[in-house]
């Protein structure tokens, strides 16, 4: 197949769908392969064996991204706000820590919550002032030495409040216990969750993916095909065809060149008391679960009784799926959340890139065989960065001498 201006997307999740889209709104038609049966990667929605809708890792939307607002028409997606801040399970009681900037009527139960210091509160206000400040670019651009971890260490937070809040609330963002990242990929986070919502779209993450892709009208996509080689002006694939093209954006990462943070990801059955509202649970002192959530308090009805949950493998790897289970049960065994039958379950194991930096991407990233990379993994481990990404590379594309 050839094409003189017709350029070629590798990967069909949201950076080769902000590509594409990118590209349509060029008038141009651009060919999008991609190796599996559906579009949307790592955005995808399963339904368990009783019919209710589950996301394949929990992810939320943050209202705050910038590049959200240029593709996702959000009020289409009838998204469920969850309550700012976290319940935190210390000594067998739930402990609310919320955001009183937001959230007025919870100053009282975060203030008494014995969750960290007066210090601590005064501290993490200032960093969100300080992570507010300046351009989104400066953040993001901004602190790329050392770990959060180490970060939070000389900003002076207190073990315990590292240990209780902002540890297993930013390892479930991370899907990294050490908190390895690079500061400045936490402050860019702190500033989207400060200065936003944070959503799930009523009918799970994948509902954003049939926007994108509805909106796709000049795109021939090819799914089930496998790219296996690219140069700057034609794809090799599984099959052995050439696909040809006048210009080729890959969204999909080379073989090793990074490293990924791994999650599984759960529903058990529960007969502990929901929250009675969408927040999420953390359990600080769990070997491996990092946060929890009542399915009932975000999807209704059909959530009765659900229990989500996220872990990380950590040194000992995910391993396989009993071993994990137990260890999982063993968390919420502890901290009373009575778990019954495993009713689903999913290990990712490419779930975020590991990134020492993080990338505004403002810089043309093509690769020395002159093919444009898009993707999150040469950004940062976000769907924001993914989506700016894709659009970046076409935009580049779009624009080359
Ligand atoms: C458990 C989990 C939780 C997350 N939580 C959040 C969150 O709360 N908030 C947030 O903003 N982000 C979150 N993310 C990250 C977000 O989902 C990703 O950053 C984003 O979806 C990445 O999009 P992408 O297009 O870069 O990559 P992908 O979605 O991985 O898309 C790549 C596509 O390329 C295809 N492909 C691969 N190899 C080939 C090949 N050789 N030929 C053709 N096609 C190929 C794949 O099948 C896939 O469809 C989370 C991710 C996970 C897994």
């Amino acid at each position: 197949m050839t094409g003189n201006d017709r350029p070629i997307v590798v990967g069909g999740g949201a950076a080769g769908l902000a590509a594409c889209l990118t590209i349509e709104s060029q008038g141009h038609a651009p060919i999008l392969l991609e190796a599996s049966d559906r579009l949307g990667g790592r955005l995808r929605t399963e339904r368990m064996a009783d019919g209710t809708p589950v996301d394949v890792g929990f992810q939320v939307l943050l209202t705050a991204y910038p590049e959200l607002h240029r593709w996702v028409d959000l009020p289409a997606l009838d998204p469920v706000a969850f309550v700012p801040g976290a319940r935190i399970r210390k000594h067998g009681r739930w402990k609310t820590l919320a955001d009183p900037r937001r959230l007025p009527g919870s100053l009282l139960a975060t203030l008494t919550s014995g969750v960290g210091t007066w210090g601590d509160r005064i501290r993490i206000l200032r960093l969100v002032r300080e992570a507010c400040s300046g351009s989104a670019e400066s953040v993001q651009d901004g602190l790329t030495t050392g770990s959060t971890a180490e970060f939070l260490q000389t900003r002076g937070f207190t073990n315990d409040f590292i240990r209780d809040f902002l540890g297993p609330f930013f390892s479930g963002i991370f899907l990294d216990a050490r908190l390895s990242p690079p500061p400045a990929q936490f402050l860019y986070t702190l500033r989207m969750f400060a200065s936003g919502a944070v959503v799930r779209p009523a009918a799970g993450i994948e509902a954003l993916v049939r926007q994108l892709a509805g909106r796709l009208e000049r795109t021939e996509v090819r799914l089930g095909t496998r790219v296996v080689a690219v140069s700057a002006g034609r794809v090799e694939l599984e099959c052995g065809e050439m696909v040809k093209g006048s210009g080729v954006i890959s969204s999909v990462e080379r073989r090793s060149e990074v490293e990924w943070n791994s999650c599984f990801n759960a529903v058990f059955e529960t007969k502990a008391p929901r929250f009675g509202q969408p927040i999420i649970g953390l359990l600080p002192d769990a070997a491996c679960v990092t946060n929890v959530h009542f399915m009932e308090d975000i999807q209704g009805e059909e959530g009765r009784g659900k229990l989500n949950v996220t872990a990380l493998p950590g040194s000992k790897g995910v391993g396989d799926v009993l071993a994990m289970e137990r260890r999982v049960r063993h968390d919420l065994e502890a901290a009373g959340l009575q778990p019954g039958a495993m009713l689903w379950h999913t290990i990712i194991h490419k779930a975020l890139p590991q990134l020492d930096a993080v990338r505004s991407s403002l810089e043309i990233l093509r690769n020395e065989a002159g093919v444009y990379l898009a993707g999150d993994h040469v950004a940062a481990p976000s769907l924001d960065a993914a989506l700016r990404s894709g659009r970046l590379a076409a935009e580049s594309w779009m624009t080359r001498p």
